[in-house]
């Protein structure tokens, strides 16, 4: 029988392909491919200008925002990190540029040609693990309307980073498929102006990432503890508590881990360090696919890691200077702080 002249109909050609095995051959390669391409993190939160005092020393102008942070982070461990912002006419096109040469998609971060980009300026107490807000400038801020790109859609990763909750909010309704692990990062500032906001973007997370002062704030408990297990009924089923130099705990259901913080002889300025622990957590689950409990404890000593190279010099300039054998060795120096053997007795 030659194939080339005879019509065939489509439900006779089909079962022959099943039957050859073709479809599903077909199906498993599409089926890597939508993993390879999808292997990306959507990073939303602000771009801007901070300055910034510490026992230290001082800065008056130098490049900040939690969608920076995490980018800068999360870029060791997954690309293409798919950023959402917004910026004035007076953000450095350098930074872009060693943005995207580091695997940072920036077709999502407007840029607005008459306002500034956003500004906060911050001053550290004494044992930097405090500190006041001086300014928050909203600038470009204020009128900003997240537009998700069509070519971010299908992102299996979503970082909210530290912005307006209704602006979290809004990204998240404009996914078409809901990713599979949406992190958020958030601050006192949108508890103190924005609740009923941020309460309803917490029913829609997975993971909520807070420190210990806006973990007693958010939930009106003092123990820790309690404060956790008030949180998780208000929607993430995960809760990492940030303790700045004293490491970071991991809440789901009844289980409790805890990562510390390297001791760090010095630590120059703790700017941004939330924000890239968030960055090195969520690149790790993405780079691995893991969204178990067990693989989020390795992330946040991953977090942590990456949190401990940002607090070495000011603002995100540490973090462009890392490579990965500074990142593996960091990483073991976790392993050795942490490791011991106890005999019971
Ligand atoms: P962190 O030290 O991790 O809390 O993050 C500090 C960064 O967050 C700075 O670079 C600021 O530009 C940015 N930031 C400060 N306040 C806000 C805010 N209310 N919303 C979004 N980003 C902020």
């Amino acid at each position: 029988m030659n194939l080339y002249h005879h019509s065939y109909k489509l439900t006779q050609i089909v079962p022959l392909l099943k039957k050859t095995g073709f479809i599903p051959l077909l199906l498993q390669r599409l089926k890597i491919i939508k993993t390879i391409i999808h292997m990306s993190v959507i990073t939303v939160g602000t771009m801007a200008f901070d300055a910034i005092e510490t026992p230290f020393g001082k800065v008056d102008k130098i490049v900040g925002g939690s969608a920076t942070y995490v980018a800068y982070a999360a870029g060791n461990f997954v690309k293409p990190v798919q950023q959402i912002s917004i910026v004035g006419y007076d953000f450095p096109k350098e930074e872009m540029a060693e943005l995207k040469a580091r695997g940072v998609q920036t077709e999502g971060v407007e840029v607005v040609p008459d306002k500034k980009s956003f500004f906060w300026s911050g001053k550290y107490h004494l044992d930097m693990n405090t500190r006041d807000t001086l300014v928050t400038d909203l600038n470009v801020l204020a009128d900003f309307n997240p537009i998700v790109p069509d070519s971010y859609q299908g992102a299996e990763f979503l970082m909210l980073g530290n912005l307006m909750p209704k602006l979290q909010m809004s990204v998240i309704d404009q996914l078409k498929t809901r990713p599979k692990l949406i992190v958020m990062d958030t601050m006192n500032f949108w508890m103190d102006i924005a609740l009923d906001d941020l309460k309803a973007v917490m029913k829609k997370v997975d993971v909520l990432l807070v420190n210990d002062a806006e973990a007693r704030q958010l939930s009106g408990e003092v123990s820790i503890v309690k404060a956790a297990h008030k949180i998780l009924e208000m929607g993430p089923k995960f809760l990492i508590i940030k303790k700045g130099e004293h490491g970071a705990l991991l809440f789901h259901e009844n289980h409790v881990f805890f990562a510390p913080a390297l001791p760090l002889e010095e630590v120059f300025d703790p700017t941004g360090a939330g924000d890239t622990f968030a960055g090195g957590f969520i690149g790790h689950l993405a780079k691995t696919k893991d969204i178990s409990f067990e693989n989020m404890k390795t992330a946040i000593i991953v977090g942590s890691a990456m949190a401990s190279f940002c607090v070495e010099k000011f603002g995100p300039e540490r973090l462009k200077e890392i490579t990965k054998a500074d990142i593996d060795e960091r990483l073991s120096q976790f392993v050795q702080l942490v490791n011991f053997d106890i005999d019971l007795v």
